[in-house]
Parts: structure tokens; sequence; C-alpha cells
């Protein structure tokens, strides 16, 4: 048994936070990271987010197709890039595809911009097509946890255009809910409040899932079954398998 704080510091911690212009990352603890690989060693991901990226690769045979191009950011990896971009492709596409210092989803190692092999690789839009091996990774990814962070339909909540070669770790069963129900992550936090904990919590595939808001209960006890995540927004995600 662990305890877990339900305090505000940890509200910004976890598989389920949602990053974006509105919720900033706040994290002031390291994340767990590890690379990629020798060959990539610069590509580091939250240790738990990469042990399933090479679960779904091994399991779709895509070691040798697909490349992963970009992980974890520092924030001012973060700031460089998207001032090269500003430079070099102007405000406009900058906005689109490159997300500002603190709201990029690259800061918190959860996230890996992934790219079809090939000779020349678009570090900010890597080719990541709807056919063949991407397409596999897209569809064996949720049973993993993943989830395509940027919908063409969903810009005007995500307000950033399509990405199709940007993945999210969020956890399963969370990316399959999610695609069930054609949410994005914005509208999968919020959807999550109605299962409040220990009064109804949403059943999934043995899973219970359950929303706390911050200043309920101070502390939980939690052992293997049971993984809390704050939502940064305003309280935290009980994940409990049954
Ligand atoms: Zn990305």
């Amino acid at each position: 048994m662990k305890k877990y704080l339900l305090d505000e510091e940890n509200i910004h911690y976890g598989d389920l936070i949602l990053i974006n212009r509105d919720h900033k990352l706040k994290q002031d603890k390291p994340v767990d990271l590890v690379p990629f690989s020798e060959e990539f060693s610069d590509v580091l991901l939250e240790r738990k987010t990469m042990n399933a990226l090479h679960s779904v690769l091994k399991k779709i045979g895509a070691k040798d197709n697909i490349v992963p191009v970009s992980g974890y950011r520092t924030k001012e990896e973060q700031e460089n890039i998207f001032n090269t971009s500003l430079e070099e492709d102007g405000e406009e596409f900058t906005l689109k595809y490159v997300a500002l210092p603190d709201t990029s989803e690259h800061q918190s190692g959860y996230a890996i911009d992934l790219g079809l092999k090939m000779d020349n690789i678009d570090f900010i839009r890597p080719s990541f097509p709807y056919y063949g091996i991407c397409q596999k990774y897209r569809e064996e990814s949720l049973k993993y946890g993943f989830i395509e962070r940027y919908h063409e339909s969903k810009t005007a909540i995500t307000k950033i255009s399509k990405e199709e070669w940007h993945f999210r770790y969020i956890g399963y069963p969370h990316s399959v809910i999610m695609k069930e129900n054609n949410f994005c992550l914005e509208e999968y936090i919020d959807y999550l409040k109605k299962f409040k904990y220990k009064e109804n919590p949403l059943e999934y595939d043995g899973y219970l899932i359950s929303y706390l808001p911050l200043g309920v209960i101070d502390e939980l006890e939690t052992d293997d079954n049971t993984l809390i995540s704050g939502n940064n927004v305003d309280g935290f995600i009980l994940t409990r398998k049954k």
C-alpha cells in the first residue's frame, strides 16, 4: 500500500493530465525518462510510455519502418522549436503546428511524434499516413494506452491542427473509451467528471474509473490495481482494476 496525496501539486502529475493553452504544464518534480534506444538515445519518454511504445512496435513488427521523431522536450527546447519555426515558417504555420512553451505535451514525456521511415523526415510534420504500417500502429496502439491527440474534427477545441503523427499516452482503457465515444482529451476529461468516486464509477472491461475533485479527500491508499492521476484542471482520476 502506498499513500497518494490528493493535493494541489499532484493535480499536475499523472498519465491523464490535460495539457493545452488553458491548462499549462506545472511540474517541478523530474519525470522518470528513458531513451528509445542506443540509435535514438536523444528521444526520451516517460518510462511507462516508452514501454508501451515498444510493445506496440513489437506487436505490429514495425521496428524498421516507424521512427521516433520527437519525444520529451525541455521547456527551453520547446521555446527554441517555437522560435525557429516562427522565423522559418511564419506565425500562421507555427501557431497551427507548434505549441507554446508549457502548453506542449512533449514537455510531459507522455507524447511522441512518429514518422514513417524515409530519407528526409520533416521534424515538425513527419509523414504518418492513414494506411499501411502507420495505420496499423494507430489502431493497435489504442490497446496500449495511446491516442491520436489532434484530430481534424476537434481543432476548434484543441486549438491545434490535425497532427496525425502525434500520439499521447493516457493508459488503457482510457484510450479505447475515448475512441469509442469519439472524444478528444479535453472532452474526455470533462466527461469523466460525471463518474463520481464511490458513487457511480464508469465500468469498462474490468476497470472502475471515477473522478474526485480537489479538496474532498486529502490522501488515498493505493495498491498495484489502483492508479491515480491528476487531470491538470481541478481534480483526480482514479482507475481501479476490479
Ligand atoms: Zn508532437
